[in-house]
């Protein structure tokens, strides 16, 4: 049994009455009193009505070079970081696009500059067909309440002084989405039921909650605002794997009750299984392959994302994982030519070493970068 299936039992399982959306440590709350009723999985087609997210060829280089003075006395050159380079993908209304990679391929940059932490430095990112570049204009401040963001760390993203309440109630302040103390307070019991925990909990501090409890209050967080669009970093990461399942439950839940559109950033292609409707796989900075989950978990094209699949962990009690992820990840400050994976690629060919691959569609709707692919080598 591979880690996926075992993953997928724990999702089933965290469905069961008697593990409700709340952590194990936690009793007392019965599954109807999350406000939505545990669903079956997921079969909704991706939506084919105009995308609500549209990205477009965006780059994003960050300079990490010492400071100017230490460059002239060491003699030493600028150092510029391609996190990601030509990444286009779109996103359907209420479908989950989820991008996959080892650490550091730039998923993470891609979701902060799909929120409007990063500004892209080439390239266009587009929110309902309005360019996110103009979120500091009226218009675009109106649009921010819009798109939210699910942190990693549900330890950091709180803020310790803050009681639940005010934690909370800031974005909507913030949004002017809503207003009225009464109102403000029913939202936010309201918004406390929908992720499996308790009105009374505003009155509490985020040390007082285990962590699957606390990812369930940056999740309530999210949703305060009402927005459309929930960019999620490896939100159940840094979780157990049982709680992870809640979370991963709840999530799926709400977007369909409030028909939300998710983008998913996971290094954990079993939760990637459970979630998304789309997979892009990333390395070094570009998408790779691009496809509906099932084709790429049943028929991936690419040799890295051959080599991701392989890597999963076989579950027989001794925890070996069926074939590593052979090589390292090159330095991003000095990336090989041609294609980037041809180092660890058991594919390679001369024309890999000079030429990058461009990602080509194939006749059904997925999309790969690789020579081998495009000429059918064997
Ligand atoms: Fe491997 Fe060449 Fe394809 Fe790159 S382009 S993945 S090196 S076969």
């Amino acid at each position: 049994m591979s880690l996926i299936e075992r993953f997928g039992e724990h999702i089933e399982r965290g469905r069961e009455p008697s593990e409700s959306g709340r952590d194990p440590s936690e009793s007392g709350r019965e599954p109807s009193e999350s406000g939505h009723e545990p669903s079956s999985p997921s079969t909704t087609a991706p939506n084919t009505a105009a995308p609500l997210v549209v990205v477009d060829a965006i780059a994003k280089t960050f300079d990490v070079s010492p400071p100017w003075l230490n460059r002239i006395l060491e003699g030493k050159p600028r150092l510029l970081l391609h996190a990601v380079d030509d990444v286009s993908f779109e996103i359907a209304r209420g479908e989950t696009l989820a991008l996959v990679g080892e650490s550091g391929c730039g998923k993470s940059t891609i979701a902060r500059m799909l929120v409007g932490l990063y500004k892209p430095s080439r390239g266009q990112v587009r929110f309902d067909g309005v360019d996110l570049s103009e979120l500091g204009s009226p218009a675009g401040r109106q649009m921010r309440s819009r798109l939210q963001m699910i942190f990693q760390d549900p330890y950091a993203s709180l803020n310790p002084r803050w009681k639940v309440a005010d934690i909370i109630a800031e974005p909507i302040r913030v949004h002017r989405t809503m207003s009225g103390k009464d109102a403000i307070a029913a939202r936010i019991e309201a918004l406390l039921k929908q992720v499996g925990l308790s009105g009374a909990d505003a009155a509490k501090y985020p040390h007082q909650f285990s962590g699957g409890q606390r990812q369930r209050l940056s999740i309530a967080r999210a949703l305060a605002s009402r927005p459309e669009f929930l960019v999620c970093d490896e939100p159940t990461s840094a979780l157990d794997v049982s709680v992870q399942a809640q979370v991963l439950n709840l999530m799926r839940d709400i977007q369909r009750a409030d028909g939300l559109t998710y983008l998913f950033i996971s290094h954990n292609l079993a939760v990637v299984n459970h979630v998304a409707d789309r997979v892009g796989v990333m390395y070094l900075g570009r998408i790779v392959e691009l496809a509906p989950k099932r084709r790429l978990f049943e028929m991936p094209q690419h040799p890295y994302t051959r080599m991701l699949l392989d890597a999963i962990p076989v579950i027989d009690g001794s925890g070996q994982m069926r074939t590593a992820v052979s090589g390292e990840v090159p330095n991003p400050l000095n990336p090989p030519s041609g294609c980037t994976f041809h180092p660890r690629c058991p594919l390679a060919r001369e024309r890999c070493r000079s030429e990058r691959p461009l990602l080509r569609q194939s006749a059904d709707g997925s999309q790969v970068a690789c020579h081998a692919i495009e000429e059918n080598w064997s």
